[in-house]
């Protein structure tokens, strides 16, 4: 049995139109002679009355709901979702089951609101495939070994996805959203940004952290562990979108690409935090963080000064904590965090260089940096974020594939 995995997010079910175009690309791959599991998300976005955020906005002005409850309310929003789909393809002459994660064998553990996935038992699945059903499967839910329905965390459809794609060792995970794909960059801010045909697991995860909320990085994460191909797509489009593979983009256009970096990504409403001073108390810093669930980014750390950056939001409190810590911090609010994302950076030299200079020539200073195999992350004042997203845009010639 060749199987695909097709996932649809909330705008993809939330109206009858994008239903019906979701209900086409099902309908292409049954024809293609795929057997399909479909994954909803709930319908529409907040304020939408079946999207996740107007569900748990029932809960305004109330106190104490465990939850244990709160899932279970979060849970209705994909039923809701799946049923409705199901009458669409159900309409339209197909034979369909719906399951929940539960009946869909997902078993996670007992984190509720924020649940891994420890197994997935598809048998369920795949003897309704075996009777050539098209299966419906909740996203972002299932149930832990007693029983208990839980959640996966926001965005947690699109892990449902590529689980059901591992367990099923489906041929392709098909992620449908409302973008064509990935992007160069945000095309709302550089207007030559251009789709890009395949990019591998490590850089979409990079782009995904950074903003770019086409996928859930969990998702992406247990797709890479078994190199199962995930494309990311629009429901209105027959487009296949962007490919996320393993292996480096080597191919664009059928011409070898030969540039170093590929994607530029940026993030607002970051605040760098400043401790210096002898022998700062590095561990202490960041162990106190932790505990109180503060995430931090970019980490630089010499004998005379620690620097890292949180979410806006969490500023105040981060620095109250330091305070408290006998630290006198220094606080820059409103930077923003622009990255140069791309495997075929790796080892090739200048490419810091390339940045360095792209950035001075727009007279923007970097106030931080970090580097990985796959991306150079640098921060700036949030006043330069377009500017420095568009310099880099051109500095790597992102604009046209280059052969
Ligand atoms: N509906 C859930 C959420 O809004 C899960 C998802 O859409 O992926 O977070
Ligand atoms: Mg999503």
């Amino acid at each position: 049995m060749r199987i695909v995995v097709q996932k649809f997010g909330g705008t993809s079910v939330a109206t009858p139109e994008s239903r019906l175009a979701a209900a086409s690309h099902i309908e292409r791959a049954r024809s293609d002679g795929y057997s399909v599991v479909v994954v909803v998300s709930a319908m529409g976005r907040r304020g939408d009355p079946y999207a996740t955020d107007s569900l748990l906005s029932l809960l305004d002005g109330t106190d104490g709901v465990a939850k244990r409850e709160a899932d279970l309310l979060m849970a209705c929003g994909e039923t809701i979702s799946a049923v409705v789909f199901a009458g669409v393809l159900r309409s339209r002459g197909h034979a369909v089951t719906v399951l929940t994660g539960a009946q869909a064998g997902i078993v996670t553990n007992g984190e509720f609101g924020n649940a891994r996935i420890v197994d997935i038992r598809p048998d369920h699945i795949l003897a309704k495939l075996n009777e050539g059903q098209i299966v419906v499967v909740t996203g972002f839910q299932g149930a832990d070994e007693t029983g208990e329905l839980t959640t996966l965390g926001r965005g947690g459809s699109d892990t449902t996805a590529t689980a059901l794609g591992v367990a099923l060792s489906a041929e392709v995970v098909d992620i449908f959203t409302d973008v064509s794909g990935i992007m160069t960059a945000d095309p709302r801010i550089v207007k030559e940004a251009r789709q890009l045909e395949q990019v591998t697991y490590n850089e979409i995860c990079n782009l995904a952290y950074q903003g770019a909320k086409v996928i859930h990085p969990r998702a992406v994460e247990i797709a890479m562990q078994r190199n199962i191909p995930i494309r990311v797509r629009s429901t209105h489009s027959e487009d296949l979108g962007t490919l996320v593979t393993q292996s480096a983009h080597q191919l664009e256009h059928g011409a070898l690409v030969n540039q170093n970096a590929w994607g530029i990504a940026h993030t607002a409403n970051v605040a760098q935090i400043r401790v210096e001073g002898e022998g700062v108390g590095t561990s202490s810093i960041f162990a106190l963080m932790a505990e109180r669930g503060i995430s931090v980014d970019l980490i630089s750390v010499t004998p005379q000064q620690v620097a890292f950056t949180v979410a806006d939001e969490v500023a105040d409190v981060a620095i109250r904590l330091l305070d408290e810590l006998g630290y006198q911090p220094q606080l820059r609010r409103n930077c923003a965090k622009v990255s140069v994302v791309g495997a075929g950076m790796t080892g090739v030299p200048g490419v810091m260089a390339r940045i360095v200079t792209a950035l001075a020539q727009e007279k923007i200073e970097i106030l931080q940096s970090a580097d990985s195999h796959t991306t150079i992350w640098v921060l700036v004042d949030g006043s330069h974020m377009v500017a420095a997203v568009r310099a880099l845009h051109r500095s790597f010639c992102l604009a046209a594939a280059m052969v």
